[in-house]
């Protein structure tokens, strides 16, 4: 097939594409790394024989065209998409086909306490582990450590500030050189006095407000890619010299992209479930025969 990334397809192509594609249904994502998350969990929460076929649309530009064309004319299409700071804007296109992560992005879902707890345990062969209490009590520090960050990087991105607050590394602001899971305070407090002092006062205290409503724990409002380095941290000091250890990037993608799945049944998956099942149920399948 034609590079999907290049095509702009009308509503009426779109309506019947998964009819080329001798699928079911189609769910557009926004990049490669996206696919293999959002295929386990379709994969999970459909039917055994319903066929689907997950395609990349290259970008986030893009992919909200998709998300226009869905709720304002009801294409017969999927979308799934980061949530990023969505919850913070007034404006939020919704629709049962427009399904968005749970938490900031796919590793927020991936980094899920009991993903993590499960790879130490297989890394150290101990089934009877349980570290799921200390990763949580770690997150929670991690993102108190953060907070004031996260409330300017929130004002940047809803006012589309262009100055880059929390940035997709998290390394920068860990002690120990970027090596420990830890968030050094200084690092965080001088970030915000050299490139945040021009913020708006009003923004910051009705962000702080909204902030406080947020119902969910502040972990899964934090960029994912800027939890990776900490996580990954974490984990090895976790596993420590017993695990023969040493994580990158890659490893933790690797263990996490089809996680939190099966048996675990935390808020995330239970919400992702219900998104899925519903989406896949205003398309009818079966009245239309597909
Ligand atoms: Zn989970």
């Amino acid at each position: 097939m034609m590079n999907n990334n290049t095509l702009t397809y009308s509503t009426d192509a779109l309506n019947i594409l998964n009819q080329f594609e001798e699928v079911a249904f189609i769910v557009y994502v926004e990049g490669e790394d996206d696919i293999l998350f959002w295929e386990a969990r379709f994969s999970e929460h459909t039917a055994e024989r319903t066929t689907f076929e997950i395609i990349p649309t290259g970008g986030k530009d893009e992919i909200y065209k998709k998300v226009e064309q869905v709720v304002q004319n009801n294409v017969r299409i999927i979308i799934a998409l980061d949530r990023d700071y969505s919850d913070f804007e007034s404006l939020k296109l919704s629709h049962a086909r427009v399904i968005r992560t749970y938490g900031y992005s796919i590793e927020n879902t991936m980094y899920c306490p009991r993903v993590l707890n499960n790879i130490i345990r297989k890394r150290l062969r101990k089934q009877q582990l349980n570290k799921i209490d200390a990763i949580n009590a770690w997150y929670n520090d991690f993102v108190s450590d953060i907070e004031d960050l996260l409330i300017y990087d929130i004002v940047m991105q809803t006012k589309d500030l262009s100055i880059e607050v929390c940035g997709d590394n998290s390394a920068r602001f860990l002690k120990n050189h970027g090596k420990s899971p830890r968030i050094d305070k200084n690092k965080i407090s001088k970030k915000i006095i050299e490139d945040c002092c021009t913020f708006s006062r009003e923004h910051i205290v009705s962000t702080k407000l909204s902030l406080s409503k947020f119902e969910k724990p502040y972990r899964f409002l934090v960029r994912g890619h800027f939890l990776t380095s900490a996580v990954r941290n974490i984990m090895s000091e976790m596993i420590g010299s017993l695990g023969n250890t040493s994580f990158s990037n890659e490893n933790i993608y690797e263990n996490t992209v089809d996680s939190c799945l099966k048996k675990c049944r935390c808020e995330d998956y239970k919400y992702l479930k219900n998104s899925i099942t519903t989406a896949v149920k205003s398309l009818n399948l079966a009245e239309k025969k597909i």
